[in-house]
Formats: C-alpha cells, structure tokens, sequence
C-alpha cells in the first residue's frame, strides 16, 4: 500500500522536473524544503532540520523559511552555489477546496533563482553589472553573448577560443551556459573566476531553432536588422533567451536588441593582468584598495556600473576615446554645471532595475515612482544644460532624456509621493486621478466614521461607556463589552437589538443587523478600490513598458552624464591631467602617480607620493626600460602606473600626471615573478613561464608589456637566463613597449647592445649605514641592490645583519678579483666553531650518471620537471 499523502506526491512530481534545484515548496507563510533538499538547505542556511510524517515509512527530513524573509536565504543559497526552484500555490486553499474535500493546492514553479537570473535589489550589489552569459562552439567558430537581466543590456561577440578566458575575466558573468558536455574544458578558467557554470541540454544551443527565438523575441522577420551575426553568435544568444524562459517561466525580461561586437574594440586585457593590476577588485578579492574603488565618484548605480564596464574595458577606438575626454573636459572647465547636474544626479534612482521588474511582473508602486522621479530630474537636468554649446557625447546623452513629457505628467498625477512597497496593499494612487476609485474609498472611509458613529449611538442606548467597537478578521466588526455588564445586554430589552457572537474570559462580544449591514458596504468598498488600484497599476506599468527601450536610452543617458561628471570632480579634485591620446606609438609620462598607492599613503598621513616621468616611445622596434633597483625602492609601483595611466587614458579619463602621451595601446599584459603569487598555491613558476609565453607568443607592437622581476622563481642563473632571453625577445620579436623591472643587474649591460632598450632605476640614498628610499626614478642603472640593508630595515637581527654584510663585502671584493666563488666559499670561515666533515668522495651511482648526461641549456622547462621526476625516481 502506498503511504504517499496527495500532497508529497505533488510535491514529488514537481520536484522531479527540477532534480538540479532546491525546491523552495510554499506552504501557506512558508516556504518548505523536504528530503535532501532540507538537509542540503539546512546546512546552508544554518536553520534547524526538522520532520514532517513519513515517506515509505521513512521520516521526511524538512525544514522552512518564512515567505516574508526569503530573499535572504535565497542570496545565502545562491552565494553558496544553489539554484533555487520557487512553488508558489496557484490558488487558496478555499478554491481547492471547492474542487473536492481532498483536493490539494494547485502549485507550481514560477522562476528558478540561478546566479544569473537575479532582479531583486535586495539580491543584487546595485553598482555592478550582473551578466549572463552563454558560450557557443559551432564547428570552428565560437562566440560569447551576455546580458543583464536586471538592465536589460544584452551582447554578442564572435571570438577565438583562446580568447575565452580575457573575455570571462573582462566581463566576470555571475552564470556561464554551455553546452552538456563541454564544461569539463571550462572548468579551469571558471573556476578561477568565481563564475557558476550551468551546463545545458544541447538542443538550447541549436542555431536555427536560435534564430526564431530571437526573431520572436523581437518581432523581426530576420535577423539581419540588427547586424550580421555567424553560426556560433546566433547560437550563444538563442542558448541565454531559452535559458531564461526556462528560469523565467515564459515571462521574458525585457532584452534591448543584440549588440554586436568585436575584440578589436577594446584593449585585450587577460585575467592575469587584470589580477595583478588591480583594476575592478584588489589582490585580497574585495573592491577596496582596487583602481575602482579609488576613481568612482558616481552618484547613481547606473553611473557606477558605467564605470566598471568602462574600466573593464578601454577602447582603442580614437573617436570614443576622444568623444569622452571632450566631455570630461567640458564638465571639469565648467564645474558649476557639473556639480548642479550631480546634484541632481544624486536624486535619480535605478531606472534600468525598475524597468527590468516591471517587465518580469516583479515590480511594486515603487518601480513606478523610481520611472517618475528619474524623468523628473531627467527635466531638471536638461533644464541645467539648456542654452550650453555641450560635446557631442553629453549631446546625445541629453537628446535621449527628453520626450517623455505625457509619461511624466501621468505618473506625476497617478502617483502619491512615497506609495508603499506592494500593489496588493493599495494606497498609492493618488486621489483625484481616477474618479471611480476615489468614490470606493470615500465610501469605504465613509463607513468607518459611521462606525465610529454607532459605538457612540450604543453607548448611549445601554448607558455602558465602555462599550467599544471593534474588528478582527473572523468576526469582522463586533460590539465588545466586559462580562460584568454582559447580562444587562443579553436581558430584554437590549437583546432584541444585540445579538450575541461569542464569549471570551474577560469579553462578551455582539453585532447588530446594521453593523452587519454597513460592514459588507465597507469590505465590498475596499475591495473594490482594490481592484481599482490593481488595475491602474497595469495601465501604468505599462504605459511605461511600451515606452521601455527609450527608457533604456535615457537611463544609458544618464549613466554618462553621471561618469563624465565623476571624472570631471576626480580630474579637478585629484589635479590629473587631460592626456593626448593618438596613433602613434609614444609613450610619455610626465610625473605620473599611482592613484591607489597615492591615496593609500594619503590615507596613511606619511609621505607624499613622488611623482616619476616615464618614456616608452618608439618610433620603429621595440622601446623597453629596464628597471633595476632594491626591493621597496617603488619599482612595481612606477611599473603599475604606467600601466594604469595608459588604461585610464583609453577609458576616456583624465591621468594621474602633469602630461601624458599615449600612443593607443592594444593590449596591456602585467606579470609578477613568481614568488609574489605564492598564495594561489601552484606550481608557481611553471605558471609564470606558462604566462610569459603566452605574452611572448601574443603581444604585438602595440602591445604594453609590464614584467616584475620575471624569472625570480627559480635558480639565480636559470632565473637570469630566462629574464635575459625574455627581454631579447621581447625587442626582437614583439617590437613592444615595455617595463621589465628586475633585480638582476647583470641585464643592464643589455642596455648598451640593444636599440631602444634603457636603463632606469629608482634611487635611493644610504646615510650610516641605512638606507633611504627616495621613491625617483632616474636614468641609469642601479649599482647595488641593498638587499642587506633592507633586511636591516625589515628588522633582522643585528648579529646576522653584520654577519651578511662580511660575507656580502668578501664575495663582491672577490668578484671584483676574478676569483673563484669555491675558494671563496674555502675562505670565509662560515661555520668557524665546527668546521664541516670534508664529504665523502661522490660515488658513481644511476643519478650521477643521468646529472653528467644533462645539458640544462638545452632543457625546456617542460623536459626539466619530467627528469626531476626521473631523477626522484632513481635515486
Ligand atoms: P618594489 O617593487 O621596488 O619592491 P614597491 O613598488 O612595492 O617596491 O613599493 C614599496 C612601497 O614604497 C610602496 O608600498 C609605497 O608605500 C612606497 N612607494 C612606492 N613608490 C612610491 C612613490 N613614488 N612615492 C612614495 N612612496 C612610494
């Protein structure tokens, strides 16, 4: 006999159709979990697991979170990696009962919660982007497309497959789709990315079926409206639209038309480089102590999420870039306007997330306010610019604010100031708009003075004044009087007018026939106001979706009005300049800062920051300087700069120097030696070797080449070898622009065989013995690396400070001599009390055998870990 409740079998039925999502399975207030799910959820959640009957004579695992405070669990579950599966009852329980005595609820899946999928504010960091994304390989193409459900933006580019990885890391999508199958090869990079991979069934990524997707999707015969898309474009956007009717359940967010575009746009940046400069999160993982964090003087979240796409990506289009830096300098010449447009920027809310839960019939009375006070201050805005000869991108920008007057004035006369949160609530239409509404309610508010009016009228009649009205849900409204006078109105003549409803402990409680009477008059009223306000709020909501793809425009405009004007306050505020930005391959820095280490030290109240000039232009072949100098002299520092003014230039800001000349730049590439990265826990320098051949196989004369210490990770003279090699072939071969800074001073007499290649260093001063660093970066090399000294500093103890600086002054006066470091070694008496046994004389075993066959010259990296595995072996 089967145990199953009708209840747990439809349960399990709609929980078979979401095998990969926990159910969140709402019962009355709550949402409950059951079965693995509970245990897995539980855990998660740190709720208390309970049980709920049994199931095959098992006890069902369950446990439950309140519907009213759900969204934080959600965001834990998703935080934790869940997808969620939210069941809602499709009608009350008294509908179900009307079916039959034993009927169950209708429920159903109304939207699967996935990290990609997300709308609600509460689940959503309001100043970045939240990106779908879907990766498609058809035969030899391959393609990305991405959007952002909560703004509607949506985007394809065709790309190369080795070309994934910067992409992801560009972009860093909270979900990446792919195809069932394919997600064993981006694991790697996805993982190291904090991105969720949602493999798929491969029908979803099928390009013609793709095509009428998007064509239906919107309303167009053929795609060729919007561009000219391949195989594998068409099929990465097909896959993400089917992905959210599958999530949605058939509602669709509004998606703006597919924009295409290309690698060639921006600066190829991969995600190495973006680590290790720091761009939109620091080494620690947070925002804090980012390039961003220190830049972003947005005042709304759409000028922020602006920023971070613009910082994420740098055009190397001259036009863009010089469009931007003409609005940027209009704003900082005339800072009047910029700060009345900030301040009236401040008081613009969210459009694009209003305008994303209007269309997901997840919007409340405050998305439509959010619509009516952005376009308000859109009014004020184009106010404050009126008359202005503006630059042509603060222009359109402004084009796209205006021509929303009817809109405006509806919202404005439908609309109270500051409604409540949810529709089914009602009260935020405002009165005077709509007749028949205002009608309900004087009605329903009308009876609730007569009521006030009865309770005084009973009073009277009984003589008791304490006798009160009041409501509850079951009763509705009731006389109520203590039980000590009670019996006076259950005794004639008052019972012929009270009827008696129930007794309490201390309350006898009654209703008259026209208590009853004006009581249905004002339920029916209220619920028909109700009704009312339901049904202007979809003639509002969609009023405004009918409106929705220039609403995107004008949130888009404000959004640039919002970053132009935050680098105009940065530029003014932080006395950076307007740099020149053109075709040719210069490269020249006049005492250029580092924004986040500037602030840092700010911050710290120690010393200023000393600003350094910098000189990578090239006319033809390769323009390189090599850095030497001690650690903590501001080597990575001055290397960084480079490369974030030549980043920030291309993003359309000011620079943090006095001049700045950039030649566009189209790919940035930043590496650190080996032992900097040790907390990611690979074989470190086999990742280093691994990321300077791709720059060295990739970079191109256009390319920025910034390399720390390379080479660090391994033996001195391999290390040497190795940073030698990398800097000849970095002139020779890649033609580059570059930074190499390096401890090996040995590379700087390269300097005098190879064109363009110079030597810099960063100075510093040695007074008593202890060492100063000056933070300047001079011409020249440097003549010694204070390694010692440093150490001094960094508080080694005194006796093997004194110690290394004997045995440092023996080994360069022998080095200075041509003698031998052996002897050396013989010389110095380094373990005077207890000289060392002489080692026995070296037998000839299979190991020594194999090191006298080694040429290490001839080795690759690759072929020296196998024969160290050979070695480990035979020994
Ligand atoms: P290196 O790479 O040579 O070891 P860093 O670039 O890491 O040195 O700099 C070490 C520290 O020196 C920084 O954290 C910063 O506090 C300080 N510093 C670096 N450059 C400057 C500068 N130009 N002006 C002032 N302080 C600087």
């Amino acid at each position: 006999m089967s145990t199953v409740t009708p209840m747990m079998a439809q349960y399990l039925e709609i929980k078979e159709a979401h095998p990969d999502a926990l159910l969140f399975y709402r019962m009355g207030d709550f949402y409950e979990m059951f079965f693995e799910d509970a245990v897995n959820a539980a855990e998660a959640l740190d709720i208390a697991l309970t049980k709920r009957g049994k199931h095959n004579g098992i006890d069902i695992p369950m446990c439950g979170v309140p519907v009213h405070s759900a969204e934080g669990y959600l965001l834990t579950l998703i935080r934790k990696g869940f997808r969620v599966a939210v069941c809602e009852q499709l009608e009350s329980p008294a509908e179900a009962k009307k079916r039959g005595s034993k009927s169950v609820v209708k429920r159903d899946v109304v939207r699967l919660v996935t990290p990609g999928t997300l709308t609600e504010d509460a689940l959503l960091e309001a100043r970045r982007h939240n990106f779908l994304a879907a990766y498609s390989q058809v035969r030899d193409e391959a393609a990305l497309a991405w959007t952002d459900i909560s703004t509607g933006a949506f985007h394809v580019m065709p790309l190369a497959t080795v070309r994934l990885s910067p992409e992801l890391a560009r972009l860093a999508p909270s979900e990446l789709i792919v195809a069932d199958g394919t997600e064993q090869m981006l694991q790697e990079p996805v993982r190291d990315l904090g991105i969720s991979l949602t493999p798929v069934g491969r029908a979803s990524f099928d390009s013609t079926a793709a095509e009428k997707r998007i064509c239906g999707l919107f309303h167009v015969g053929a795609l060729d409206a919007f561009g000219n898309f391949g195989r594998a474009e068409i099929s990465a956007m097909g896959a993400l639209i089917d992905y959210l009717e599958i999530t949605q359940k058939g509602k669709l967010p509004l998606l703006q038309t597919p924009l295409k575009e290309s690698e060639d746009r921006v600066v190829q940046i991969d995600a190495a480089t973006r680590r290790n400069l720091e761009l939109t999160r620091s080494l620690s993982g947070g925002r804090a102590g980012s390039l961003l964090s220190v830049v972003d003087r947005t005042v709304t979240p759409g000028g922020a999420r602006l920023l971070e796409q613009r910082l994420s990506s740098p055009s190397r289009n001259l036009d863009v870039i010089h469009a931007r830096l003409d609005a940027v300098s209009f704003a900082a010449e005339d800072s009047l306007i910029a700060s009345d447009l900030r301040e009236a920027l401040r008081k613009t809310p969210d459009l694009d997330r209003a305008l994303s839960r209007l269309s997901l019939e997840r919007g409340g009375p405050r998305d439509l306010t959010a619509i009516r006070n952005g376009l308000t201050q859109a009014v004020a805005i184009a106010g404050i610019c009126e008359g202005q000869d503006l630059p042509i991108l603060l222009a359109t920008a402004l084009q796209n604010l205006v021509g929303f007057d009817d809109l405006l004035n509806l919202l404005d006369e439908a609309l109270i100031a500051e409604p409540p949160l949810l529709a089914r609530d009602g009260g935020f239409i405002a009165p005077g708009f709509d007749a028949e509404l205002d009608e309900a309610r004087t009605l329903r508010d009308e009876g609730r003075s007569v009521i006030a009016g009865f309770q005084q009228k009973y009073a009277e009649h009984t003589g008791i004044t304490s006798l009160k009205i009041k409501h509850n849900n079951v009763l509705g409204y009731f006389i109520e009087t203590t039980a000590t006078h009670a019996e006076k109105m259950l005794s004639l003549p008052f019972s012929e007018t009270y009827i008696h409803r129930q007794t309490t402990a201390n309350q006898v409680r009654f209703t008259t026939v026209e208590l009853s009477e004006i009581e249905t008059r004002i339920l029916n009223a209220g619920n028909l106001a109700l009704e009312i306000e339901k049904r202007l709020y979809q003639r509002l909501s969609d009023e405004i979706l009918d409106r929705a793809a220039r609403l995107n425009q004008a949130a888009r405009g404000l959004a640039e009005l919002d970053l132009t004007t935050s680098l105009s306050d940065l530029a003014r505020g932080e006395s950076w300049c307007r740099p020149q930005v053109d075709s040719s391959r210069s490269f020249e820095v006049e005492g250029g800062r580092h924004p986040v280490v500037e602030y840092a030290l700010r911050q710290q109240g120690g010393d200023a920051f000393i600003a350094n000039d910098c000189d990578l232009s090239a006319v033809d072949g390769a323009a390189i300087w090599l850095l030497t100098g001690p650690n903590m002299a501001g080597k990575s520092t001055f290397l960084r700069q480079n490369a974030l003014i030549a980043l920030l230039a291309q993003m359309g800001s000011y620079v943090p120097a006095e001049q700045a000349h950039i030649g566009v730049v189209s790919q940035l590439f930043s590496r650190v030696g080996a032992s900097d990265d040790l907390a990611r826990g690979r074989s470190t320098f086999m990742v280093e070797m691994v990321e300077t051949a791709a720059i060295l196989s990739q970079a191109d004369d256009r390319a920025l080449v910034i390399l720390d210490e390379i080479g660090r990770g391994t033996a001195t003279y391999d290390g040497l070898s190795i940073a030698w090699a990398t800097l000849e072939h970095l002139h020779a071969a890649n033609q580059c622009r570059a930074l190499f800074a390096t401890h090996y001073h040995e590379l700087t007499a390269l300097a005098g065989s190879l064109e363009g290649v110079d030597n810099a260093t960063v100075a510093v001063k040695e007074w008593e013995g202890e060492v100063i660093f000056l933070h300047e970066v001079h011409k020249g090399a440097a003549d010694r690396s204070y390694g010692v000294q440093v150490a001094q500093l960094a508080g080694l103890p005194a006796s093997v400070v004194e110690r290394a600086r004997v045995v440092l002054d023996q080994l360069e006066k022998t080095e200075r001599e041509g003698g031998k470091q052996k002897t050396l070694i013989d010389d110095l008496p380094l373990f005077s009390a207890a000289p060392p046994p002489p080692p026995p004389a070296p037998k000839a075993t299979p190991v020594t055998d194999m090191l006298d066959e080694i040429l290490p010259d001839e080795l690759t990296p690759r072929e020296a870990l196998d024969l160290i595995y050979k070695l480990k072996e035979a020994a």
